[in-house]
Formats: C-alpha cells, sequence, structure tokens
C-alpha cells in the first residue's frame, strides 16, 4: 500500500465522544466514528465498591517511587473469550466492562489500577510532586524519615483499538488507528490537565510473553504523580544537549540517524522509523514525528493522519520479522510505548517518540533480564542494532 493511497483511507470528519459512567463510578469514554449511533447503554452489574488508590514508597537507596498495589494480583488473568471484559455486553455468556453492544474505540478505567484518584489509607501530603514529605512508618526516630510514602495518586485507563476480540492494531484500516491515535490524544491532554498528575505514558502491552492478562487487543494509559525513571533520564539528556547546542536532540537525533542510514528503516513526510544506535532490545525501532512534538496532543492533523498508516506498518513488520515452518510467521510479542515530554518539564526541548520492542530474541527463544540488566540495569545486546534495521527493512510489504 502506498502511502498517498492508504492516506486517502484515513476518516474525514471529526470523532465524536460520549463521556459515559459505569456502576461502580468509574468513567468510560466511546470514540467513534462519524455515522455510529449514540451511546446510551446503562451498566447494570453489582460491582460494589471501587478501589481505593494504593501506596507509593520512596526507595531511599535509588531516589524511585515503588506503587504497592496489593488489590492488583486479584485481577481478572486471561480470561476465557466468552468471558472477556473488553468485548461488548451481549457477545459474551457476562456482562463485559463495555456495556454497549458494539463500540469503535473505547476508554474506560481501570478497575484494578496501579494509580487511583478515590480514597486511601495513606494520608496526602502537601507538598509538590517530586520533593516527598516523609512520613514516620513506624516509631518515629532516626530511621522515621527514610520511610516516605504518599497515596498512589493518578490514574489508570484502559484503551480498546476495536470490539473485535480476534483483532490486532496492525490489521486495522487505517481510519480505526486514526481514532486510535485521537483518543491518545484527547486523553493526554484531559489527563495532564489534572492537578495529580505529572507525567501520562499510553502503551500497549502484546502476547503473553510480556506478561499480558486480557487477549483482547487493548492497550493501557498510566496517569503517574511522578516522573518514572526513564522519562527524567530523557528530559536530563534534552536538556543538557539544548544547553550544549542550542538545538534539540530529538532533531539532532533524526539528522544522525538519516546520515547514517545504516539503521533507518521507514521515511515519510511527517515520520521517520529507525533502530537506534544502542538499542538495548533483540528486536526496537522508535518512530519520531519530524518536528519536535512534546506529546500526542500536540500533533496536527497531517501528522495524526500519517501516523495512522505508518504505525499499523511498522507492527506488522514485527509480525513479519521471524519466518515460522510452513510459510508462516511468529506472532511478535511487544511493548510499544510513547514517550512523551512530562507535563510540566520545559516542553520545548523535548520531542515525542514510540519506542517498540521486543523480549523475543530467536523465533522461539527469549530474552531474560537476569542480573545485569534487572540487578545492576546495565544493558547487553546480542544483536546488533544495524541487523535489526536491516531484517525490518526487509519485511516491509
Ligand atoms: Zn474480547
Amino acid at each position: 500500500m502506498t502511502a498517498a493511497r492508504a492516506l486517502s483511507a484515513v476518516a474525514a470528519g471529526p470523532v465524536r465522544r460520549t463521556r459515559r459512567t459505569l456502576a461502580d463510578g468509574r468513567e468510560i469514554l466511546y470514540f467513534d466514528e462519524p455515522g455510529t449511533p449514540p451511546r446510551t447503554a446503562s451498566d447494570d452489574r453489582e460491582l460494589g465498591e471501587r478501589s481505593r488508590a494504593g501506596e507509593l514508597r520512596l526507595d531511599a537507596l535509588t531516589g524511585d517511587w515503588v506503587t504497592i498495589a496489593g488489590h492488583r494480583s486479584d485481577r481478572t488473568f486471561l480470561p476465557p473469550a466468552d468471558a472477556c471484559p473488553l468485548c461488548p455486553t451481549g457477545r459474551g455468556t457476562v456482562p463485559s466492562e463495555v456495556p454497549e453492544a458494539d463500540y469503535d474505540v473505547v476508554v474506560f478505567e481501570n478497575r484494578f489500577p496501579s494509580f487511583a484518584s478515590g480514597t486511601s489509607d495513606v494520608p496526602d501530603v502537601p507538598d509538590p510532586i517530586g520533593v516527598p514529605d516523609p512520613a514516620p512508618a513506624g516509631p518515629a526516630g532516626r530511621g522515621a524519615s527514610l520511610h516516605a510514602l504518599r497515596p498512589a495518586r493518578g490514574r489508570c485507563e484502559v484503551v480498546a483499538f476495536t470490539s473485535d476480540h480476534e483483532g490486532s492494531i496492525s490489521a486495522l484500516p487505517p481510519s480505526r488507528v486514526r481514532t486510535v491515535v485521537e483518543a491518545w490524544a484527547d486523553r493526554t491532554a484531559e489527563l495532564s490537565a489534572r492537578p495529580d498528575v505529572e507525567h501520562v505514558f499510553c502503551f500497549e502491552n502484546r502476547g503473553v510473553q510480556i506478561g499480558v492478562t486480557l487477549h483482547h487487543p487493548h492497550g493501557q494509559i498510566y496517569a503517574y504523580p511522578y516522573v518514572p525513571a526513564r522519562a527524567e533520564a530523557v528530559l536530563r539528556q534534552a536538556r543538557r544537549h539544548h544547553a550544549a547546542t542550542g538545538r534539540t536532540l530529538g532533531e539532532d537525533l533524526l539528522e544522525a540517524e538519516r546520515a547514517a542510514g545504516v539503521r533507518m528503516v521507514l521515511e515519510g513526510r511527517h515520520w521517520s522509523a529507525y533502530v537506534p544506535f544502542a538499542a538495548r532490545w533483540p528486536v526496537e525501532v522508535h518512530l519520531v514525528p519530524h518536528r519536535d512534538v512534546p506529546d500526542l496532543a500536540a500533533l496536527d492533523g497531517e501528522e495524526r493522519d500519517e501516523l495512522a498508516v505508518l504505525y499499523p506498518e511498522l507492527l506488522g513488520r514485527l509480525d513479519r520479522y521471524y519466518p515460522a515452518p510452513g510459510g508462516e510467521h511468529v506472532v511478535m510479542p511487544y511493548i510499544a510505548a510513547w514517550h512523551q515530554a512530562p507535563v510540566h518539564s520545559p516542553r520545548e526541548v523535548s520531542r515525542l517518540h514510540l519506542q517498540v520492542f521486543s523480549v523475543l530474541r530467536t523465533p522461539d527463544r527469549l530474552k531474560y533480564l537476569a542480573g545485569s540488566e534487572s540487578a545492576a540495569g546495565a544493558w547487553v545486546n546480542d544483536v546488533s542494532p544495524e541487523a535489526i534495521a536491516h531484517r525490518l527493512r526487509e519485511v516491509a510489504t
């Protein structure tokens, strides 16, 4: 499919957003393309009380926040297809999380959230986020201030990309992917405006090897009450580069990859994909806009249109990456992660990027994060980034 032909297949007309409430008070938002019926179904389930916010504890050794969310261990785990909580109600044997009989794209608050705005067993602290207010977890004394904790405020949302249980984002038409992009942009803007949110992270885990607990094609959005470690490191590098050169790191990285050429995977009018120079995963690729855009909400119409074509193209290449016997291919488990600028950072130094990677290092072997990666945080990749890029170019359609 040429980019021009595919772009003409992107839906014209605005996406309609409908905000409704589930039985336990959680929000559900439908993002529908023109011509779909109004969303008016009510949720009649007996759900009981919604989850309380868990707690954030500060790791005094590293300065990282860790979320303790004991309630999540009871969450739904690989249910049979007829009990899928993401299928529209009426398709399975039990009412799902989506009361409607069909939908295009739907977003709702996670029933088992890592971060929530509800009540908490932990007292709120008045200090600015990122500067923990020590609250003693034991008798006051010399070590008390080393036990800082806060309520795990924020929000976790689920994004169902399609009502088709067997679907995948790479097989969706560009018009539907465009609606997913609208949903991501909408959620990024709205969640960024919340007082308890410092960082909005849209991502998809796919495949049981990644730890997926539901097969239905879906992603998640975490709105964190602090800036996670990777986002903080990326911001630090971007600020250093800007201070030293007056240019943005995103712009210079793309230019350097274009000049080198050997790791480029695809180039469009508004987006390009390349394998990073220091790729840490056995399969990894980044998709970046050509403009300094801090987050998905800042993308213009043309950028969203082209993303709706190139994103499924890139994911489709992952599914053709490893051949399987009989002319088939291995369905690639992956994590697709949108790295956006932290909400309250100096946004002019940051450029949005998508990182897609897999733990599958051969068609039937997983890369395990063992001692060096898990314990030391030091990465060793057995595959050269140039070889990854070569293969991703080879499996283009
Ligand atoms: Zn389903």
